[in-house]
């Protein structure tokens, strides 16, 4: 007979999986994917940021959902922690930008691949199947209904994602079958996902990508709220790209309050060196008009946009061009502004933020507060992080807590 049923073989499930196997727990893992961690093999663009090399207190200091919650299950496995399990698995690691982990190899593959490999060593037993309900008897778990079979088990771990990138399997099974034992879901919402603007210079700019600008959100409050240097894009949309998706776990109340985007496009000069740099390309290119010398500042993309936002004519000789308009320029290169409306859908969200209400978990456990034998662990919680590798840190983590403690629990009915 099964003991432990893990809903889902993505990164907690995964975790969960092989805690309670190396517990000695028999382990079943239902996944609906050919493949194990499909999500997982796409994170950090393929390289897959496992980790980030931080202890228990950074680690929350970077979780703006749920960070208090985490204090057990990162104190049990902190980032450290996690680069232990992998390399003890073979998986070599370093650490870039932002103590950011990587594997070695640059390939996220090989994390799965490292993790199925242990689950087969511990026989855990791996079901292609989709969890469709839980099994309740006389009100008390006993199980997992698939969509081919049935398993009955002692301990249910719900480790099915949130509802983010559904094509990669999360599309909010683990809050139904969470509500099947009267948990209450927060209701899921974007976090790290591109921005939408109604800027029409957005839609103007599409596709260009600056690199190495400094990104800066304010609230309507005028406070800074993120800023951070990297890479953007404009879309048909508005903005996307590593800063706009790092900046927007920090825009969290969309409902009430107004964001403005506010770009640096020259963050290696201050205003009196970019001030000479002006004079110097206008002195240089006296006879060319204002547009020409644009080229030599601005992606060409932008320069019919730099042209209307400055407001001096295209065809002004560069010579002719006042302090005033050279001013107007320096302004506009230092501070574009791009105001936004609200986040793209929770689908195009690399994590979702809500899911299983905190106060119905024990965070000590991951083990139902309502529904004795149930756990849960990673994105189905209402926990989410920035980025630099703390989201799957949540996802180890809790697939550890949950794991343990569903071990435990069954080595407890045994011993009944
Ligand atoms: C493009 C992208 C890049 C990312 N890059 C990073 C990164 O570099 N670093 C980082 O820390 N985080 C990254 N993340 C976030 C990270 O991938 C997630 O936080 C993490 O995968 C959550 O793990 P999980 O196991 O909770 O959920 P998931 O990885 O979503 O796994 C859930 C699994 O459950 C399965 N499932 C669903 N329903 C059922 C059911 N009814 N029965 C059985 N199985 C079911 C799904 O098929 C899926 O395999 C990235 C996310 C995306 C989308």
């Amino acid at each position: 007979m099964n003991s432990v049923a893990v809903v889902g073989g993505g990164a907690a499930g995964m975790m969960a999986a092989i805690c309670a196997a190396r517990m000695g727990a028999a382990v079943t893992l239902l996944e609906p994917n050919e493949r194990l961690g499909k999500k997982l093999n796409i994170t950090g663009k393929g390289r897959c940021n496992v980790t980030n090399q931080s202890d228990r207190d950074e680690l929350i200091a970077h979780v703006p959902q749920g960070g208090r919650f985490l204090y057990s299950a990162f104190s049990r496995l902190d980032g450290y922690g996690t680069m232990r399990f992998f390399e003890d698995l073979g998986v070599p690691l370093k650490v870039e930008r932002g103590k950011r982990v990587y594997p070695v190899s640059d390939r996220a593959f090989d994390v799965s691949a490292a993790l199925e490999r242990e689950l087969m060593r511990l026989g855990v037993t791996l079901s292609r199947d989709r969890a469709e309900a839980l099994i309740l008897r006389d009100g008390q778990l006993a199980g997992v209904k698939g969509g081919h079979a049935s398993y009955p088990a002692e301990a249910v771990i719900v480790a099915a994602g949130g509802v983010s990138y559904p094509a990669t399997g999360s599309t909010g099974d683990g809050y139904r079958l969470a509500r099947q034992a009267g948990h209450t879901i927060v209701a899921p919402r974007p976090s790290l996902v591109p921005l939408v603007s109604d800027d029409p210079d957005c839609a103007a700019m599409q596709g260009l990508s600056l690199r190495n600008v400094t990104l800066t959100v304010k609230n309507q409050n005028n406070k800074t709220v993120f800023s951070e240097q990297g890479e953007l894009l404009f879309t048909h949309f508005g903005v996307s790209g590593p800063l706009v998706l790092s900046a927007s776990a920090h825009m969290r109340d969309f409902g009430g309050d107004r964001y403005r985007l506010v770009i640096d496009l020259k963050p290696a000069l201050d205003e009196k060196k970019l001030d000479d740099r002006l004079l110097r390309d206008f002195a240089e290119r006296s006879n060319q008009n204002y547009d020409h010398v644009l080229g030599g500042l601005v992606p060409r993309s932008m320069i019919p946009v730099m042209v209307r936002r400055t407001g001096v004519a295209p065809d002004t000789k560069a010579n002719s061009i006042t302090k005033a308009q050279r001013r107007k320029l320096l302004e506009t290169l230092k501070a574009f502004t791009v105001d936004v409306t609200g986040p793209r859908g929770v689908e195009e969200a690399i994590v979702t933020s809500g899911g299983v209400k905190l106060s119905e978990v024990d965070p000590k456990t991951m083990g139902s507060k309502l529904l004795p034998g149930l756990y849960f662990a990673g994105e189905v919680l209402d926990v989410d992080a920035y980025t630099g590798g703390f989201n799957l840190q949540i996802a180890w983590a809790t697939g550890k807590a949950a794991g343990e403690a569903a071990a435990d629990d069954f080595k407890k009915v045994q011993a009944l």
